[in-house]
C-alpha cells in the first residue's frame, strides 16, 4: 500500500531512541512490577486530565470493568442496575458492563456525530438507569448539554470511555470536574492499545477520577484485592500496569499535543479536498479541541464495499470501525434488551475509516482525496 491505513512501526520510529532508552532504564532498574515508572505516568495522566487521581491498569477494557466493579463494591451500583451505553461503540464498552454483573441499556447514535443520541434516552430508560457511559467515539467528545442535564437531574454516575479520545476537550458550560476527557465524568477509562492516539508497545490502560475512595478501590481490585501485603479484602484480579509500558507511554505522552494537532490538520485537509457527492464527511467541530480524530470516518452508504475495493486497488488502506455492531455479535444474541438500533446498523453498513494518523502527510491526504473524488460508482 502506498498509503497504509496505519503503520505502527512508522508511528513509533521518530521516538525510537527515546523508547529504547526508557526500556533500558526499566531493564536496569531491577523493578518490574509497579515502581516509579508507573507512578510517574499516573502523575502525568492526572495532570493531563486535571484529576486528583490516575490509576494505571493493564488495558482499556480492564479500566472500564474495574470502575464498574469498584462502584459495585462500594455499594454505589448494585448487581442488575442499568448502565446506559451507546449501541454504536467498540464491544469493550458493553463487555465491561456485563462482566461487572450490570445491565446494558443501549441507546442509538446521532447520525451527525455518530455518538450516543441524548434525544433517544426515554423516561423509561432513565427509570432503569443508575449510570451512563459516554464513549467519545473516533475522538469526538460525546458529552453535551442534553446528557449533562439528564445525568444531573437523574443522579446518574457518569463513566467516560475515553479510549479513543485522549486530550479531547468538551466546551459545554457547567462541568465541575473539568473539561478534558478523563475529568468530565465521575471516572474515566483510557486505553493505550497500540493503535490509539497515544499507543503503548503492547497493552496498557488507565483510570482517572477525583474520587479518592474509588481510586483506592480500583487499585486494590487490580492488585489481587490486596490493600496491603498478604492481606486480601476482595477476591480481586491482576490488572496492573506493566512498568515497561508505563515508560513507553510516558515518552509518547510528551508529544500528545503535536500528535493530536497533526490529526486535526489531516481532518481539515480531508474536509477541504474531499468533494465526492456520494460521500458524507464527518463535520469539523466549531471548537477544534472537541475532537482528536482517532479515526476519520466517512459515510459512503451502499457504495462502501466498492469504494474500499477501489481504494485498495489504488494503494489506499482503509478500515471499518466497526463492521458489526456489538449487539449483533453472537455473545449478545440472548441479551434481554432491544436490538433495534437503525442508525447504528445503517452506519455499520456504510462507514469507512481513512488514513488519519500523524504519519500520513497533508500531501498524502490531498492525493487520497484526488483518488476518492475520481471514484465512479458501480451500478
Ligand atoms: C480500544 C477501546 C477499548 C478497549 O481498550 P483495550 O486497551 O483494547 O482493552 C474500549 N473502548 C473503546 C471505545 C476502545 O476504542
Amino acid at each position: 500500500m502506498k498509503y497504509p491505513f496505519l503503520d505502527l512501526g512508522l508511528i513509533n520510529k521518530p521516538m525510537e531512541d527515546e523508547l529504547k532508552e526508557a526500556a533500558c532504564r526499566v531493564i536496569s532498574s531491577g523493578r518490574y512490577i509497579g515502581g516509579e515508572e508507573v507512578t510517574r505516568l499516573e502523575a502525568d495522566m492526572a495532570q493531563l486530565c486535571g484529576t486528583d487521581y490516575a490509576v494505571g491498569v493493564s488495558n482499556g477494557l480492564d479500566a472500564i470493568t474495574l470502575i464498574l466493579k469498584a462502584y459495585v463494591r462500594l455499594g454505589r451500583l448494585q448487581h442488575g442496575d442499568g448502565v446506559i451505553v451507546p449501541a454504536n461503540t467498540y464491544i469493550a464498552t458493553m463487555l465491561a458492563v456485563t462482566d461487572a454483573g450490570l445491565n446494558i441499556i443501549p441507546v442509538d447514535a446521532d447520525p451527525r456525530t455518530m455518538n450516543i443520541d441524548g434525544r433517544a434516552i426515554s423516561d423509561d430508560i432513565l427509570r432503569h438507569a443508575k449510570a451512563i457511559m459516554p464513549v467519545h467515539l473516533y475522538g469526538r467528545t460525546a458529552w453535551n448539554e442534553i446528557l449533562h442535564e439528564m445525568a444531573l437531574s437523574n443522579d446518574l454516575l457518569v463513566i467516560e470511555d475515553s479510549a479513543q479520545a485522549i486530550g479531547a476537550h468538551s466546551t459545554i458550560p457547567g462541568l465541575e470536574g473539568g473539561h478534558v476527557t478523563g475529568a468530565i465524568g465521575h471516572a474515566s477509562a483510557f486505553s493505550f492499545y497500540p493503535t490509539k492516539n497515544i499507543g503503548a508497545i503492547g497493552d496498557a490502560g488507565m483510570v482517572t477520577t477525583n474520587d479518592a475512595e474509588l481510586a483506592r478501590t480500583i487499585r486494590t481490585l487490580a492488585n489481587y484485592g490486596s490493600d496491603r501485603r498478604y492481606h486480601n479484602i476482595y477476591c480481586g484480579n491482576n490488572c496492573r500496569l506493566d512498568p515497561i509500558q508505563a515508560a513507553m507511554i510516558d515518552v509518547k505522552l510528551r508529544y500528545i499535543d503535536a500528535i493530536n494537532q497533526r490529526r486535526r490538520e489531516n481532518a481539515a485537509t480531508y474536509d477541504r479536498y474531499l468533494t465526492h457527492p456520494l460521500i458524507i464527511k464527518p463535520f469539523i467541530p466549531e471548537d477544534e479541541r472537541d475532537h482528536v480524530w482517532h479515526q476519520y470516518v466517512i459515510y459512503a452508504d451502499r457504495h462502501r464495499d466498492n469504494l474500499r475495493d477501489y481504494l485498495a486497488g489504488n494503494g489506499v488502506g482503509t478500515d471499518i470501525h466497526y463492521a458489526v455492531p456489538p449487539l449483533h455479535q453472537p455473545c449478545y444474541a440472548s441479551l434481554e434488551c432491544s436490538h433495534d438500533f437503525p442508525v447504528t446498523d445503517r452506519l455499520a453498513d456504510g462507514i469507512v475509516s481513512l488514513p488519519i494518523s500523524e504519519m500520513t502527510s497533508p500531501e498524502d491526504i490531498k492525493e487520497i482525496c484526488r483518488i476518492i473524488n475520481s471514484y465512479e460508482p458501480q451500478s
